[in-house]
């Protein structure tokens, strides 16, 4: 699974289809904007507007025609499954925000993966391998300030993306370049069982050329982000389920990092506003609604839901409502249950 279509994710997807790999899945929530494709092997200018995982698939199955593609056009914080990351050999994380990066450790950590990161900026660039397997953790090596920083908005955040999307980096051609090659190498290493990474970080350096591996291994007993969720039970349930159908069956069900909210109430007046949607698509539910478009969410007191169970008022909802996606694995008082897909 490799997560991330932008420049990186072009150079380091464009070198595992030279290298023979066959079965992808992409999984990318951008568009191509005609500012990419200075930057972007994979893309050409009428790919602008499409899905960067569709313009990749395409332009990568005609390198291989037998390349078996899937694309999951979804952010991987919260709308791509578990049970389907489970599945993976491993997972490659293309991605430009820390946040990002914290959620697929902890995706990975749960379902025992082992994942291999790349980082660039204009002047310099990262690989680094994480895992349980190889006794590496990303929340360990954030320590300190940064991780209770990311901590903090665990919770239920849903300003989390725009954040990020402020943020971009601008990044450099041949960081991309050079540290796509690592990373491929990475993942074929991996993928035949010599790791020739582990403990270390890869980096390089755009001003003097210059590569260097520097030990870099962090796994604390004490770490929360290590929870492996084992053993996963196989259900009847989907995400079209609804809740009383999973209640049933799993008697409390906790939502993994994100919450259902089913109202705001106003702080000024106490007027109060129907949301009935996971809490990261609050603010986009309140766009959409002329009484609240330009409001601020510090303005509103936010109920919400983390535990779903017999006394959840709204029990003919299905799961996907509540936010959780198609193949998900769901955290319940009986155990792990992976949901069925649809299809
Ligand atoms: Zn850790």
């Amino acid at each position: 699974m490799v997560v991330g279509c932008g420049s990186l994710g072009n150079e380091l997807l464009k070198d595992l289809v030279l290298l023979g790999v066959e079965h992808l899945v992409l999984v990318d929530f951008d568009r191509v904007e005609m500012d990419n494709l200075s930057r972007t092997v994979l893309f050409t200018p009428d790919d602008v507007g499409r899905y960067k995982v569709d313009a990749a698939r395409d332009r990568l199955r005609q390198m291989n025609a037998r390349l078996e593609v899937e694309t999951i056009c979804a952010d991987i914080i919260h709308d791509v499954g578990l049970g389907l990351i489970a599945e993976m050999d491993l997972v490659v994380a293309c991605v430009d925000s820390r946040w990002t990066r914290f959620m697929i450790n902890r995706h990975c950590m749960r379902t025992g993966r082992v994942w291999v990161d790349g980082g660039i900026t204009q002047a310099e660039g990262s690989v680094r391998v994480f895992g349980a397997q190889v006794a590496n953790c990303y929340a360990c090596n954030l320590g300190g300030k940064k991780l209770t920083e990311l901590q903090r908005r665990l919770s239920c955040s849903q300003t989390i993306r725009r954040m990020e999307e402020m943020g971009h980096v601008p990044t450099g051609l041949i960081p991309a370049a050079v540290v796509g090659a690592v990373m491929a190498r990475q993942v074929m290493d991996l993928l035949n069982g010599s790791p020739s990474l582990q403990g270390h970080m890869y980096s390089f350096d755009a001003d003097t050329l210059l590569g260097h591996k520097v030990l870099f291994q962090a796994f604390d007993d004490d770490c929360v982000e290590h929870d492996v969720w084992t053993p996963i039970r196989h259900c009847t349930l989907t995400s079209e389920s609804t809740i009383s159908e999973a209640i049933e069956q799993c008697n409390t069900l906790w939502l993994r990092d994100d919450c259902f909210v089913d109202y705001l109430i106003d702080r000024k007046d106490d007027t109060r506003h129907q949301m009935m949607c996971a809490g990261r698509m609050v603010v986009e539910r309140m766009d959409m609604m002329p009484a609240l478009r330009g409001r601020l969410t510090s303005d509103f007191y936010q109920h919400e839901y983390h535990v779903v169970d017999a006394d959840f008022p709204y029990p003919m909802l299905t799961l996907q409502q509540l936010g959780i996606p198609s193949g998900d694995i769901l955290q319940t008082a009986q155990g792990f249950y992976q949901l069925r897909n649809e299809d």
